[in-house]
């Protein structure tokens, strides 16, 4: 390892209301010399960034790829090498599914010194501002969280929908919402019940928060009607049903 080389902190930004960003992020942004992020930490936390530090947008958006994972992994390590202080911004917590294990891959590769800085996920984090515990003793003691997005064509699937139509623990799905109809046909051919509770939470602990409640068998067409958009967390189980109950949270910052 050189001596001459920086530091990379892979940090984690949580879903979005500004307050769940950790102490250790927010300290580690302030001194931060260059910040390499995308848009999903959402804009309060992104126009927080100290105006000295160099910016990077890597633009990972929605699909909407402005540079490709081999070239954000080769400007981490350039950056490092050239001294800098480097902090990789992500949405909710860099190593649920946010390709934050393949970079501190690539850093020890180079050598390069590195730490994680876990962030509030959106996996959990969201549902609970939607009244929806993802576990509760009397629904369920298990919880699943499974990426929606899978490219169609793709010959064989990586999900075993059979084992995930038999789980009978709450189902979480990131980056669901294109594939949405898909997943759902395939659980139900699956054999799990059509009338399941199913919520998508769209923008989650953001001001701007919509819960759409459905069921299996309702949710893909209740989520054309209502044009729902990425980020969305699609919540499948009975502990939806809490949605009712519990009722919605806003963050109390105004941003
Ligand atoms: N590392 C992130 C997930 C990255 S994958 C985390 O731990 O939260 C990107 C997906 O995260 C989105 O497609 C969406 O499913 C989910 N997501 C992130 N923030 C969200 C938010 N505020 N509301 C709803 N979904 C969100």
């Amino acid at each position: 390892m050189s001596g001459n080389y920086g530091k990379v902190y892979l940090v984690g930004s949580g879903p979005g209301d500004p307050e769940l960003l950790t102490l250790k992020a927010r300290r580690l942004i302030d001194s931060a010399e260059v910040i390499i992020y995308d848009q999903l930490p959402g804009k309060t936390i992104l126009d927080s960034m100290p105006a000295n530090a160099e910016k990077i947008d890597v633009g990972k958006c929605a699909g909407n790829h402005t540079m490709t994972q081999a070239e954000i992994n080769k400007m981490l390590v350039q950056k490092a090498k050239e001294g800098k202080r480097v902090v990789r911004l992500k949405g909710g917590d860099p190593y649920v599914f946010g390709r934050g294990g393949e970079e501190a891959e690539v850093l020890v590769a180079e050598g390069i010194e590195f730490e994680v800085v876990p962030g509030i996920t959106s996996a959990i984090a969201v549902p609970a501002y939607a009244g929806i515990p993802v576990t509760h003793r009397e629904n369920t003691s298990m919880v699943t969280f499974i990426t929606g997005h899978e490219d169609p064509t793709k010959p064989e699937s990586w999900l075993d929908w059979e084992t995930l139509a038999k789980f009978g623990g709450t189902i979480v799905i990131l980056m669901g919402v294109k594939m949405l109809s898909r997943n759902v046909e395939e659980l139900m051919k699956h054999g799990k019940d059509p009338d399941t509770p199913v919520a998508i939470i769209e923008r989650g602990t953001r001001t701007d928060q919509r819960v759409t409640v459905g069921t299996l068998a309702s949710i893909a067409e209740l989520a054309k009607e209502r044009k729902v958009k990425a980020p969305a967390i699609t919540v499948i189980g009975d502990v939806v049903k809490l949605h009712d109950v519990l009722g919605e949270q806003h963050t109390g910052t105004e941003f």
